[in-house]
């Protein structure tokens, strides 16, 4: 079986499309959607300087590859930034992938704890929570949106780039659908053009079983131990369920991103509320108090 592209053995075949290609091919078909999602959304601008936020998993490694490939021959600039939550065992084999990695790419990096942001680790967080209901994602979820956009006016950035994919939008999606949080909705939508921080996720119209393919033929490092609290939110039942959907049906993943577009940018619309600013941080918010600066507040008042 040959590549429908070129003449070598095909490794990947893409079940929605029926396209078969080697290695090669697919590793250049997935630059090149990264870069129509790029420009199709006009993520970055020229001048910009782009934070790359790395994780140490394969999203963020592939990504800061490809957009690092691309800065080359560009004329924005990128940096990488990484968040340390505070977890035992779990983010220190993550942040020397990272370190190793930045360094073969050439690409300065900064590390920021949440422990020196908050001065609450991810694990002293959690073991402050009054309702074992608000699940470690949620909390970290909240604690690290802070952090990076901490760590990127820090270093004098533009723009934020996230390693997000196609099915982690699906998935936030469902979840913001079944907690009834409709602002959230309108966060998704890709346009951020708007906001004097932007946040982009260049990878948010690729399959995540093609990033794995990608980083898997690349021969890239990345973390596959997962975050011991991964299990404990709905997300992973959610993908599951996700994933069996598109096996049966394959494409309806994309449908669903195609709907979800045309759904946050309405709901974007009639959310666009006056923004005030948070009475403790200073950052936009549409209350007194931003939702970030509440989390920490309710976990420090239990500390004392
Ligand atoms: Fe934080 Fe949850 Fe991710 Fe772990 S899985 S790093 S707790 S958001
Ligand atoms: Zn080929």
């Amino acid at each position: 079986m040959n590549c429908d592209r070129c003449q070598n053995p095909a490794a990947y075949t893409r079940k929605y499309s029926g396209e078969k290609l080697c290695s090669q091919c697919f590793s250049k078909s997935i630059v090149r959607k990264t870069a129509k999602t790029i420009s199709k959304y006009n993520m970055i601008k020229h001048d910009d300087l782009v934070a790359v936020a790395v994780s140490g998993g394969k999203d963020s490694l592939a990504l800061l590859k490809i957009i690092n490939e691309m800065a080359l021959t560009h004329s924005f600039k990128i940096k990488a930034i990484t968040i340390d939550e505070g977890i035992p065992g779990y983010r220190n084999e993550a942040l020397d992938i990272v370190r190793k990695f930045c360094n073969e790419l050439n690409v300065e990096y900064k590390v920021y704890a949440y422990k020196d942001l908050f001065e609450l680790a991810l694990d002293e967080a959690l073991d402050l929570r009054e309702n074992e209901k608000t699940s470690s994602c949620s909390i970290c979820g909240t604690l690290r949106r802070r952090a990076i956009d901490y760590a990127a006016r820090d270093i004098g950035a533009d723009v934020i780039a996230t390693g997000h994919n196609l099915d982690d939008t699906l998935q936030t999606f469902v979840i913001n659908m079944l907690s009834g949080d409709t602002t959230k909705i309108g966060w998704m939508d890709p346009d951020t053009s708007a906001n004097d921080l932007r946040k982009i996720k260049p990878f948010c119209e690729i399959y995540e079983s093609e990033i794995v393919f990608y980083a898997f033929t690349n021969d890239m490092p990345f973390q596959a131990e997962p975050c011991p609290h991964m299990n404990e939110g709905i997300r992973t039942e959610i993908r599951e369920f996700l994933n069996s959907l598109e096996n049966q049906h394959s494409g309806i993943k994309n449908n669903l991103y195609q709907s979800i577009l045309k759904v946050s940018t309405s709901v974007k619309n009639s959310n666009s509320k006056e923004k005030t600013k948070c009475e403790k941080c200073g950052n936009g918010c549409t209350g007194n108090v931003c939702a970030v600066c509440s989390v920490v507040l309710k976990l420090k008042e239990n500390q004392t």
